[in-house]
C-alpha cells in the first residue's frame, strides 16, 4: 500500500462571497410573525426534537450519518459522490457536524441507556468515542474555532435545555442560564449568538456573550439555523401557511431577507455549501440552490445507497482531503445475506500461506524493491506459483513476465527525512536508486547499461469456459513490490513487506489453487502480481498501456491489499473491508453473495486511491481493494515481518474471497454508483515529487 505522504489530495477553494443580496426585503427587528399563524413546530418534526427528556420512553428514529464527498462548484453547482455510512448503527445517529480542522465528524448518538451524548468520529482511525460521557443528554454540537471545545444544547437534570460549551477536557459551563428552553444555535460571530427558543411559537432569539438578555427577531421558524459562510449573518428557516422559507439575518442591520422556499414542504434542513450555495433534500434527493436564482436543482439521489428520508446536513470546511457533506438518512434494510452456495467452500492450508510468506518475505528477496535483485528473484518465485497452481502464462512471448522498461536514477538526499525508513514513494530509501518507468524499450535503449533495468508484472491466466462471457475479463490482483533495504533498525535492514503486500501475493496463489480445482469460471480470471505500486503504480500504468486483453472487456479488478493481520474495527479475525465500498455496485454485490465484506471506515486515510486499483479505477473499470490492514505500527517499517502475520486469519479470508471471486467470474458486472467513479488523472506538469 502507497504511503499517505504521496497521495496528493485536489486543494478547493470556496468562491467569494456574493457581492450583492438578492431579495432586499427590509424588514426592521420583527415582532410579529412574518407568515400567518404559529404552527407547532414539535407536531411537525419526525425526528426527536432536542429538547425530548432523556426518559422518552419511546424510542427515537433509527437514523445513521453518512459521508458524502462533495466537490464545490465555484460558479456552477457543487457536485456530490457515493454516501457512506458511517454510524452504521441501530438507534438515534444524528446532527452531524465537523470540526475546523475537517479531522472529525460530531454526531448525537443515542445509545442502550437512552442517555444521549455528543461523539466524536476521527476520519482517519475510524473510531467514534463520546467527547465526554455525561449524565445529562448533550445534543447539537458544534465546534468552536479552535476546535478546543463544542457548543451542545444540554437537557439538565430538571430537563432544564440551554446552551452549554463542552470543553474537550474539564467542566462544561452554561454560556446564556437565563435562556431556555434553547433548542437550536448558530454562532454569528465571536459574541453573537443565534437562538432557537423553544415555545408556542418557536422564536428566534439574538444574545451576545457581553449582555444580558435577549432580542426576539422572528416566531415560528424551523431548526435549521446557520452562519452564512464569510458573513456575521446567520439563516433561519421562517414557517409559515404560506410555505416555509430560508432567511438570512443581519445582526448588524437587524435586516431580515427572503433567500428562497424551502425544497419541499417538509424540508426544514438546509445547510449552506458556501457563502452563495445551499444544499437541502427531500426523501433521498439532494438540492442545490444558488443565491441569484429562483429555484432548487436536484444534484444527487442516494435512492442506490439504501438510504431515505434525508434530514440534517452539515458541510466540512475544505481540508486536506477534500471536502465532506454529511447527511442524517434513515438506513432502509437490505436482504439479508445469503452466501452462495453454488459454490465449494475452499480450504484453504494456514501452512501454505505460512510457507509462501516467509519465501517472498524472506530476507533473501532483500525487501522486493523495484528493479532490484530481489525483486526478480520474487518474480521468478511467484512465475512458479502461478505454473505449479495451473495458471497459464499470460505475459510476454509466452512467458509468465510482462516486461517493463525501468531507468534507475540516483537517489535524492533529503536530509533529516524518514530517517532509518525506506519511505513510501521512491527517493528515501537510504542509498537505493530510484526507479522510474519508461514509456517505451525503444527509450530503455538509449540509456547506459548501468541505468536500465528490467521491471516486471507476473500474468497467470485461467481462460473463461463461457463462449461470451469467457471474451470478458476479471482481474485478480496484488503488488509484490515492497520499499527494498533502509538503514538498520535494532540491526535490521531490510523491509520484509509480509503484509504489504506479500499477503495479497499469496491470496493470488491461493485463489488461483481453489479455482483450479473447481468448476471452471465463466469469464476469464487474469492473475496479476503487480510490480512498482510503491513507486508510483509503474506495473499499473504499464500494464494499462498494455493489457492482456482488452481493457474494454475487462470486467472488474478484484485488488488484494494488507490482509495478514485481523482488523478490530470491522469484527477482527477472518474479516475484511473493501476500499470505496460505496462507490459502485462490487461491495454490496459481494457482501450478499458470496463473503463477509464491509466498507472501509477510515476515510480519512484515502484507501481508495493507495493501491493498484486505482488505476484500473480512473480507467473506468470497477476496481476495489479488499484488505484487513488496522493501521498497525509496523505498516512501512523493518518490522513487517514473515513472523508477524496471522495465516490462519488470512486463511480465513482468502476462502471468502476465493468465492468472492467465481461470483464476479460468473455473475453480474459491478457498476458504479452516480457520483463513484473517480476521474481519469490529469496530465502531470510536473514530476511527482520524490517522497
Ligand atoms: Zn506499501
Amino acid at each position: 500500500m502507497l504511503c499517505a505522504m504521496t497521495v496528493t489530495a485536489s486543494q478547493h477553494r470556496r468562491p467569494e462571497f456574493a457581492r450583492a443580496l438578492i431579495n432586499a426585503t427590509l424588514v426592521a427587528a420583527m415582532s410579529a410573525p412574518l407568515f400567518g399563524a404559529p404552527s407547532l413546530l414539535l407536531a411537525q418534526t419526525t425526528q426527536r426534537p432536542a429538547n425530548a427528556p432523556a426518559t422518552t420512553p419511546a424510542s427515537p428514529p433509527s437514523t445513521d450519518v453518512y459521508l458524502v464527498p462533495l466537490t464545490p462548484g465555484g460558479a456552477a453547482l457543487p457536485k456530490v459522490g457515493a454516501p457512506l455510512n458511517v454510524t452504521h448503527r441501530a438507534g438515534y445517529d444524528n446532527q452531524p457536524s465537523f470540526s475546523n480542522d475537517s479531522k472529525y465528524l460530531f454526531y448525537t448518538s443515542t445509545r442502550e441507556d437512552a442517555q444521549s451524548d455528543i461523539y466524536r468520529y476521527n476520519f482517519s482511525t475510524g473510531l467514534a468515542v463520546p467527547v465526554q460521557k455525561t449524565k445529562e443528554s448533550e445534543y447539537s454540537a458544534f465546534s468552536t474555532a479552535a476546535d478546543d471545545a463544542v457548543t451542545v444544547i444540554r437537557v439538565e437534570a430538571d430537563s432544564t435545555q440551554r446552551l452549554w460549551r463542552m470543553p474537550n477536557s474539564g467542566a462544561p459551563s452554561v454560556m446564556f442560564p437565563s435562556v431556555k428552553p434553547v433548542g437550536y444555535f448558530a454562532q454569528a460571530d465571536d459574541s453573537t449568538w443565534a437562538l432557537f427558543v423553544l415555545g408556542q411559537p418557536a422564536t428566534l432569539q439574538i444574545a451576545h456573550t457581553n449582555r444580558e438578555g435577549t432580542e426576539t427577531v422572528a416566531r415560528n421558524i424551523g431548526r435549521s439555523l446557520h452562519r452564512i459562510p464569510g458573513t456575521k449573518r446567520v439563516s433561519f428557516v421562517q414557517k409559515g401557511a404560506d410555505g416555509w422559507f430560508v432567511m438570512s439575518f443581519d445582526p448588524a442591520t437587524k435586516t431580515i431577507d427572503t433567500l428562497v422556499a424551502t425544497v419541499s414542504k417538509n424540508s426544514e434542513d438546509v445547510v449552506w455549501a458556501d457563502s452563495t450555495t445551499l444544499l437541502s433534500a427531500t426523501g433521498s434527493k439532494l438540492f442545490a440552490w444558488k443565491k441569484g436564482t429562483a429555484t432548487w436543482t436536484e444534484i444527487g439521489d442516494f435512492g442506490y445507497a439504501s438510504l431515505n428520508s434525508i434530514t440534517r446536513l452539515a458541510v466540512s470546511p475544505a481540508g486536506r482531503g477534500g471536502q465532506w457533506l454529511a447527511i442524517t438518512a434513515v438506513p432502509l434494510k437490505r436482504p439479508a445475506a445469503v452466501p452462495s452456495r453454488a459454490y465449494p467452500d475452499d480450504k484453504i492450508d494456514p501452512r501454505s500461506i505460512q510457507r509462501g510468506i516467509d519465501i517472498l518475505a524472506g530476507d533473501a528477496m532483500e525487501g522486493r524493491r523495484t528493479g532490484s535483485p530481489g525483486s526478480a528473484r520474487a518474480a521468478q518465485w511467484l512465475m512458479e506459483q502461478f505454473k505449479s497452481v495451473g495458471l497459464a502464462p499470460g505475459g510476454d512471448s509466452g512467458t509468465y513476465l510482462q516486461n517493463i522498461p525501468i531507468e534507475l536514477v540516483a537517489p535524492v538526499n533529503i536530509p533529516g527525512a524518514n530517517a532509518g525508513r525506506a519511505g513510501g514513494g521512491g527517493g528515501r530509501g537510504g542509498s537505493q536508486p530510484r526507479p522510474r518507468a519508461l514509456q517505451s524499450w525503444a527509450a530503455w535503449d538509449t540509456l547506459p547499461a548501468e541505468r536500465r533495468v528490467k521491471g516486471s508484472n507476473v500474468v497467470g491466466i485461467i481462460k473463461g469456459s463461457d463462449p461470451v462471457l469467457g471474451n470478458e475479463v476479471v482481474l485478480v490482483t496484488a503488488h509484490y513490490d515492497h520499499l527494498g533495504i533502509s538503514n538498520p533498525i535494532a540491526g535490521d535492514s531490510i523491509n520484509n513487506g509480509a503484509d504489504d503486500d506479500a499477503s495479497g501475493c499469496i491470496s493470488l496463489i491461493e485463489m488461483a489453487r481453489a479455482l483450479r480445482k473447481g468448476p471452471r469460471p465463466k469469464r476469464t480470471v487474469i492473475f496479476v502480481a503487480i510490480t512498482g505500486e510503491e513507486v508510483g503504480g509503474i506495473g499499473t500504468s504499464w500494464y494499462l498501456a498494455h493489457p492482456i486483453r482488452p481493457l474494454a472487456n475487462t470486467v472488474v479488478d478484484l485488488n488484494m491489499e494488507m490482509i495478514a493481520r485481523p482488523d478490530s474495527l470491522v469484527g477482527g479475525f477472518g474479516k475484511a473491508w473493501l476500499t470505496g465500498y460505496e462507490r459502485s455496485t462490487m461491495g454490496d454485490l459481494l457482501s450478499a453473495n458470496a463473503m463477509d465484506l464491509v466498507p472501509d471506515l477510515r476515510p480519512g486515510q484515502q484507501f481508495f486511491i493507495r493501491s493498484d486499483n486505482i488505476g484500473f479505477a480512473s480507467a473506468g473499470i470497477p476496481a476495489h481493494t479488499i484488505s484487513s490492514f488496522n493501521l498497525h505500527p509496523d505498516y512501512h517499517t523493518v518490522r513487517d515481518n514473515p513472523n508477524t502475520i496471522d495465516a490462519a486469519h488470512m486463511a480465513n479470508v482468502i476462502s471468502q474471497t476465493a468465492r468472492a471471486l467465481r461470483f464476479l467470474a460468473d455473475g453480474p458486472r459491478p457498476t458504479w454508483h452516480p457520483g463513484g467513479q473517480p476521474p481519469a488523472p490529469q496530465p502531470r506538469v510536473q514530476p511527482p515529487r520524490g517522497n
